[in-house]
């Protein structure tokens, strides 16, 4: 079966739960191979053996990763290269959130966000084009969100981080572009989405699918984000660079 992705090697970074398992398990249905990363080993255990059932132990590893820590990339990509060759999508995926406003935000609180939502997509797409570049297409997808675009008062480190990684990524894509290094950086804008990110935080996905918030009247599930990432990771998309995709049932069209 020819798939979109056919000998295409990615990575996932939280690729372990919600959305990046989702677009770990798309990008193998595709005919790609590749690694998740994660913090968590059990959780990484467990993910990596599901996705097996997919498309056999051959296909996918893990490796315990927190994409804030350099060494990690380094040693990621090296990893990745040794196994399955060079690396053509790269998914800055994982991303934590907290809640608190301009006033109640303090220093730690704002700096822990920003170490993995906007230190580690820029340590992921420094590494990444770097090793990346030079092959024929090469993508990189960071995940941003509606937060990236529209203000939420009780989300304002996770706002920042989020347009951060928003002009960030237009910035590298340029840079690539004018160099022809044909490595395309994109960022994916999902709205709520059901994955435990969203359900382990009581009361939201109810409020979220309210038709004032989402007009679509209900939230998205994690396989309409990995859809995109398989669009943007395949050659279909070979056009496409430094832009935003949104995904978000409506939210931000209001
Ligand atoms: P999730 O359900 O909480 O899963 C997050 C994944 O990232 C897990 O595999 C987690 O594993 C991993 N992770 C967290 N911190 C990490 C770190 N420092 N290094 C490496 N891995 C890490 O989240 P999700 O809802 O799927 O969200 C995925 C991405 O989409 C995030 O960037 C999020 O901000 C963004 N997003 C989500 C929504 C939504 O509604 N769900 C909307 C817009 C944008 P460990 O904890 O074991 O490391």
């Amino acid at each position: 079966m020819v798939g979109r992705l056919n000998n295409k090697v990615f990575i996932v970074t939280g690729g372990t739960k919600g959305i990046g398992f989702s677009t770990a398990e798309m990008f193998l249905k595709e005919g790609a191979s590749g690694i998740i990363t994660g913090r968590g080993i059990e959780a990484g255990q467990s993910a990596v053996a599901q996705l097996a059932k997919v498309a056999g132990e051959e296909h996918i590893k893990f490796i315990q990763h927190d994409s804030s820590n350099e060494e990690g990339w380094i040693s990621l990509f090296k990893k990745a290269n040794e196994i399955f060759g060079q690396v053509s999508i790269l998914v800055n995926n994982a991303g934590i959130a907290a809640r608190g406003d301009i006033e109640s935000t303090t220093l730690e609180e704002w700096r822990k966000i920003q170490s993995v939502n906007l230190d580690g997509v820029f340590l992921g797409t420094h590494y990444g084009v770097i090793n990346m570049k030079g092959q024929k297409d090469a993508s990189i997808i960071n995940m941003s969100s509606i937060e990236g675009l529209v203000g939420e008062p009780q989300l304002l480190a996770y706002n920042a981080s989020k347009g951060g990684v928003r002009l960030m990524t237009k910035s590298a894509a340029l840079h690539c572009a004018l160099n022809d290094l044909n490595v395309r950086i994109n960022t994916v804008h999902p709205g709520y989405i059901t994955t435990p990110m969203v359900e382990n935080s009581p009361g939201l996905a109810e409020y979220q699918s309210s038709r004032t918030q989402t007009p679509m009247g209900h939230l998205g599930e994690p396989e309409d984000i990995a859809n995109m990432c398989v669009f943007l990771g395949s050659e279909e998309s070979k056009f496409a660079t430094g832009a935003e995709f949104i995904v978000d049932g409506g939210y931000t069209a209001k």
